[in-house]
């Protein structure tokens, strides 16, 4: 039994997100990172980490953000709104669970920096406010684009998210399948598996900036639905990459690169166990999440289809109501029911279940919100009132 990692609960950022990630590397374990688009998805995930005692990730990818702020907002800061919303939901309840949890933003694409930009800009102004980052990590995949340019992009960003400690992750190599507008459905099969020189030239451009940073690495993965024979999955090959950069730095760690995992659904148990094993601290799922929710609606509609045909009227009688079938809370939760045990079953795949025992907080303890800006300095406080009040 691993003795628990020392992080606080709630929502960490910083030096505790590179213990957290350090400590699932050391300890063989990976933090599944779960696709949210809503609150009901968010406390979902939330609920399963405080049942099966372990860390998590919450993830906003481009299109849960905009589904976040609502379909019908086209506006150019929709999604940026949408993952700010995500995150402040997450932050004002995620105490209450008694886990740690990683707020992280997935899949960012070139054509979508603009989404990045905004959420680095609430991140600079959470920064200011409270002294540590609104999210706790962020993804940019530049996967598409010439390894050279895609690097080049990284290091940009990384030096605007390394003095606020905030985390980066970064694809190379081609994911096959289609998520997010990117489309790789029919590429060539030996550009599925990243090269050790790849993934080590990313390690070379960017630690010199910081520490705080993971990587992407194709191995025959394939985003979304998995279609068996294909490519061959190779985790194999993730511990070829960190034998290469042991060497490369004469480091004495086995392990020397924090490596993620995309694509995972329908991997084999023991696939992922490989992959864990060669340093994935953190592998996204989604699909199958997607699916659990759905089907927790689906058995609900199929045993109860009498009692949800009308407002009024079912097998009891032509004037009994159906309220408590049709009222949203009801297979809504339903839903997440499911979903709780489908995120269960990640935690035990990926070996996080148990290892954080949940520190739920005694009753009332946890604060109701965090609108306290990190200054108390009475001086520095009087000054922004009068600034604010001269502005009227
Ligand atoms: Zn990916």
């Amino acid at each position: 039994m691993v003795t628990a990692c020392d992080v606080p609960i709630g929502v960490i950022t910083g030096d505790n997100v590179k213990k957290l990630l350090a400590h699932a590397k050391d300890n063989g374990y990976a933090i599944p990172a779960f696709n949210c688009t809503s609150s009901s998805t968010a406390n979902a995930v939330m609920e399963a980490a405080s049942k099966f005692n372990s860390p998590v990730m919450i993830q906003a990818s481009n299109g849960g953000a905009q589904f976040m702020a609502g379909k019908s907002i086209k506006d150019k800061n929709a999604c940026a709104a949408g993952s700010v919303a995500l995150a402040m939901h997450v932050r004002a309840v995620a105490p209450y669970y008694g886990v740690p949890v990683i707020l992280h933003s997935d899949h960012c694409a070139k054509k979508l920096l603009p989404w990045f930009d905004g959420m680095i800009e609430a991140d600079q102004a959470y920064f200011n406010q409270y002294g540590e980052p609104l999210f706790s990590s962020h993804m940019l995949d530049l996967s598409e684009e010439p390894d050279e340019e895609n690097i080049a992009i990284c290091v940009q960003y990384f030096k605007k998210l390394a003095p606020m400690k905030i985390w980066l992750e970064m694809e190379i190599g081609i994911t096959g399948g289609e998520e997010d507008g990117v489309n790789n459905e029919d590429v060539d099969p030996e550009k599925l598996y990243t090269s050790p020189e790849q993934v080590y030239s990313v390690y070379e451009a960017l630690s010199p900036i910081g520490d705080m940073f993971s990587i992407a690495a194709a191995f025959g993965n394939v985003h979304g639905v998995y279609k068996p024979g294909n490519v061959k999955l190779s985790p194999e090959r993730l511990l070829g990459h960190q034998k290469y950069a042991k060497e490369k730095l004469s480091s004495a760690d086995d392990k020397p690169i924090f490596l993620v995992m995309h694509g995972g659904s329908g991997s084999t148990d023991e696939e992922i166990k490989t992959a864990v094993s060669a340093g994935v601290v953190k592998m996204n799922v989604d699909t199958d999440t997607q699916w659990a929710y759905w089907d927790g609606l689906r058995v609900f509609e199929a045993e109860n289809r009498d009692y949800l045909q009308g407002q009024i009227g079912n097998p009891k009688g032509p004037d009994a109501p159906n309220k408590k079938y049709y009222d949203p809370r009801v297979w809504i939760r339903k839903a997440e029911e499911s979903m709780i045990a489908r995120v269960g079953v990640s935690m035990e795949k990926l070996g996080s279940k148990d290892t954080f025992p949940t520190k739920k907080p005694a009753d009332g303890a946890a604060p109701i919100f965090n609108f306290k800006p990190v200054s108390h300095n009475p001086l520095e406080q009087a000054k922004t009132m009068i600034g604010n009040l001269m502005k009227h």
